[in-house]
């Protein structure tokens, strides 16, 4: 079928449909700003549909605390303002500790988080059994931090949400339609090249997940990225345990209304990390993280980088268009990881026992050195902006990502500070590293 061709021009081209780029063509297209979405794949195909629907506010860095805050507000009221259901659920957010030392660590956390104004405090094993009477705690968790007012929403729900929102206020959204180029002209954005024809637009927002850095590199932005491959999967329909969303202690644990489980983790090696040719570009900037978190992460060398390297030999058409063969990108999940994390919530919930899974798939997740988005324009091109980077837990703060965006394209200047998650620290060595971040 002959598809249709992209529109000739818009006042911001957006690139990505996940959830910060269809946050970002909602709060435009709601002020009037014409808006054209461009996405490689379907609305939410990555990342945004792929993650553990948690909308948490604790566990973050203090720079992402007073912004999540706000977005907890704003979730609070998003099913009304979309006139769609969510499947949002405020039943809390519990991280859980199953030694002294993850304790301690958690109380730091917390005690950091609790003077930033956020409402999080420590439980006690009598607490948590009050608080997930489903859960066995006994033997196996000696504490935990809860924050009351964390919330969950479904990822398969969401994005399209937001789509058909901002298509109602008369954003225009074109899907299977890679961005091959970004046009630039004596230092500004003047638009982007698709697979249908080229847009023309003095802003472009790079919402591209996982494959931001490469986009960004067509400019000459150096963008430093990483993707981790996570496996995630959904149970068939099991008994009701717990509003509450569950992590730590070895497994991730969410409940939908209907029942299902989405649960992940389980082992100590819980994500993959794939070594290719892009993930030994700035590798020396994520040592820090890879070394603080060496014990969460199975190191995959040889066969993807060697598949990389015959995808990238100079006569290869995938060389000079990347992104065409990235339409509908499936990462493999592990599913290995799928038993033990099955095994894993089996262990933990005695009603839980014969859980089965229904279906399992995993995530490319994008990371900076830094763990925190890039957000707000680049330094050198003017008109491009970032709304990217989001390291494991953009799915929650998304929505204020988009309003920041959308604020700082309509007023030259977000309601909120952002500053902290410019483009131009990597380049000024001011990485934001916390300890906060769980
Ligand atoms: C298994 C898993 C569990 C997670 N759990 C949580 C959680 O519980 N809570 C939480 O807050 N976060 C979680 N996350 C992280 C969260 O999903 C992401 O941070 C968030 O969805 C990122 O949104 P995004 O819009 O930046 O990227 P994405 O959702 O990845 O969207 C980027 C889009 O850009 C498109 N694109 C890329 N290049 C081009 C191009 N050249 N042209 C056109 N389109 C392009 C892609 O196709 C993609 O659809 C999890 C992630 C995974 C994978």
């Amino acid at each position: 079928m002959q598809q249709q061709p992209v529109q000739p021009n818009a006042d911001v081209v957006i690139i990505g449909g996940g959830i910060a780029g269809v946050t970002t063509a909602y709060f435009l297209a709601k002020r009037g700003v014409s808006v054209a979405l461009v996405e490689k794949s379907e609305i939410g195909f990555e990342q945004s549909s792929r993650n553990q629907g948690f909308a948490r506010q604790q566990g973050r860095h203090p720079l992402e605390i007073p912004l999540m805050m706000a977005c907890n507000k704003m979730w609070q009221g998003f099913e009304k303002e979309l006139n769609a259901d969510l499947e949002w659920q405020q039943g809390g957010n519990m991280r859980l500790a199953r030694d002294q030392q993850e304790l301690a660590r958690l109380e730091g956390i917390c005690k950091a988080e609790a003077d930033l104004g956020l409402g999080v405090r420590m439980v006690s094993p009598a607490e948590i059994k009050k608080l997930i009477p489903g859960l066995d705690v006994e033997g196996n968790f000696i504490g935990g931090m809860y924050c009351q007012s964390d919330g969950q929403a479904e990822p398969t729900k969401v994005p399209a949400a937001f789509a058909r929102a901002a298509q109602e206020y008369g954003a225009k959204i074109y899907t299977r339609c890679p961005v091959e180029r970004i046009e630039v002209a004596g230092g500004k954005v003047v638009g982007v090249d698709t697979l249908r024809g080229g847009i023309k637009a003095p802003v472009v927002v790079c919402a591209a997940g996982a494959w931001s850095s490469r986009l960004a590199r067509t400019i000459g932005l150096g963008f430093p990225q990483r993707m981790i491959r996570s496996t995630c999967s959904e149970s068939v329909e099991v008994p009701f345990i717990s509003k509450t969303v569950m992590w730590g202690g070895g497994f991730i644990f969410r409940q939908r209304p209907n029942g299902m489980v989405w649960f992940s983790g389980g082992s100590n090696r819980g994500a993959d990390y794939d070594i290719t040719l892009e993930s030994l570009r700035n590798m020396w900037m994520f040592m820090p993280n890879y070394v603080k978190n060496r014990r969460a992460i199975e190191l995959h060398i040889g066969g993807p980088l060697l598949a990389d390297i015959w995808r990238n030999m100079p006569w290869s058409d995938y060389r000079k268009h990347p992104f065409r063969y990235a339409v509908m990108w499936e990462p493999k999940p592990n599913l290995k990881k799928a038993e033990l994390s099955r095994r894993a919530v089996a262990k933990h919930f005695t009603a839980l026992k014969d859980i089965r899974i229904g279906r399992t798939w995993a995530g490319g997740i994008d990371a900076t050195p830094d763990a925190i988005p890039v957000l707000g324009e680049a330094d050198t091109v003017k008109g491009f902006l970032f709304a990217t980077g989001f390291s494991g837990h953009g799915f929650g703060i998304g929505p204020m990502a988009g309003k920041m965006t959308a604020e700082l394209i309509t007023d030259g200047k977000p309601s909120m500070d952002i500053s902290g998650f410019r483009f131009s620290r990597f380049k000024e060595g001011k990485l934001a590293m916390s300890m906060t971040q769980v």
